[in-house]
């Protein structure tokens, strides 16, 4: 469906919990957050039916992300469910990989069609204080096994000023010696990302240049998002750039984000969002459909994280990245 800016809105990001195994510094305090009580959750039929009328209205590709999804009970028996909804075309996972390689059987059984695994520090004591606590050697293992079993496998990082600035080279390695997709990702100020400060990507990439000059563009196809793709000619993996704050894609915007609260969240940087309880409530599609429908019409033209401060109160583990 085009929203008032003539972009095709066709992906839809939904969180299926705002609890999560881990307390990444710019994401979540360490107290954690209040806990919502999980009776105001969606439950996974409600997040099926959504599903469904968002796929009339022309959204055909999802990513389940949280919180931590894979600490809700039963994710790949929803994202089983989700792929067998007529009309969705793809369903991808987002996690920060603690708990995914036993998951990774199940996963594929179910049809998964991705998994982004969030991984800012490739030294296992600058990964724990970095998330306070989470450990790098399953992450590393589940990355290797989900790749070796033939799912698609991005990493996604942020690197941060004075913190792991220094591992763009073992990040990039990575990618081209795996043969796999390594995205930086600028840090927004939202949540608790506000108090730090991340590097741009313009930098990352001039000093990628200077180990790296034959790279160029990756003209291939990767995924639903804004990333710019750069490669080594004759290598498999790429990385990949998403510069949310120093290239602003917004005129190419395409997607909604659904809260595990069932609000819809039309752009990360505003706090409006369309509540679609009570049209859950109604039990009428239509209604539901229409809420949906008026989250798309309500898509800002852009952002203003330049101009001021992101969502007050609202931290990225409630809206799901
Ligand atoms: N727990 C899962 C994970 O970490 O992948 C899924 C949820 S997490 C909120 C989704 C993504 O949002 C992660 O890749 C994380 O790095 C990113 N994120 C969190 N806070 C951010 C911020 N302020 N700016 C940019 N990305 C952020
Ligand atoms: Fe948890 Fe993901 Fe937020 Fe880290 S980024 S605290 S893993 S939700």
């Amino acid at each position: 469906m085009k929203d008032l800016f003539d972009r095709d809105i066709e992906y839809m990001r939904i969180s299926i919990t705002d609890r999560c195994n881990l307390r990444c510094r710019y994401c979540m305090p360490a107290e954690g957050i209040e806990k919502v009580s999980m009776s105001r959750i969606l439950t996974y039929e409600e997040i099926l039916r959504i599903c469904r009328q968002a796929v009339v209205l022309g959204i055909t590709r999802f990513k389940v992300t949280g919180g931590e999804p894979l600490v809700r009970r039963g994710c790949p028996d929803l994202i089983r469910a989700m792929k067998e909804v007529p009309g969705v075309e793809q369903v991808t996972l987002t996690t920060n990989g603690q708990l995914l390689e036993p998951y990774l059987d199940e996963l594929r059984a179910a049809g998964v069609d991705g998994i982004n695994v969030s991984l800012d520090s490739l030294r296992e004591e600058r990964y724990a204080e970095i998330t306070r606590g989470g450990k790098l050697q399953p992450v590393l293992s589940a990355i290797a096994k989900a790749k070796a079993s033939g799912i698609p496998v991005k990493v996604n990082c942020l690197l941060q000023k004075d913190l792991n600035e220094d591992e763009y080279l073992a990040f990039a390695k990575m990618a081209f010696d795996q043969g796999i997709l390594v995205r930086f990702i600028e840090i927004m100020p939202v949540g608790f990302g506000d108090a730090e400060e991340g590097m741009s990507n313009e930098e990352v990439l001039l000093l990628l240049r200077e180990k790296w000059p034959e790279l160029e563009p990756d003209e291939r196809v990767h995924g639903n998002g804004p990333a710019v793709y750069m490669r080594i000619p004759g290598k498999e993996g790429a990385v990949g750039f998403i510069s949310a704050m120093h290239e602003k894609f917004c005129d190419r915007c395409n997607r909604l984000r659904l809260t595990s609260h069932g609000r819809v969240q039309p752009c990360l940087c505003y706090e409006d969002a369309v509540d679609l309880r009570p049209a859950l409530e109604s039990r009428s599609e239509e209604k539901l459909r229409q809420a949906l429908a008026s989250a798309v019409m309500a898509k800002p033209a852009g952002h203003c994280f330049e101009d001021r401060e992101g969502p007050e109160g609202k931290s990225m583990v409630e809206i799901g990245g």
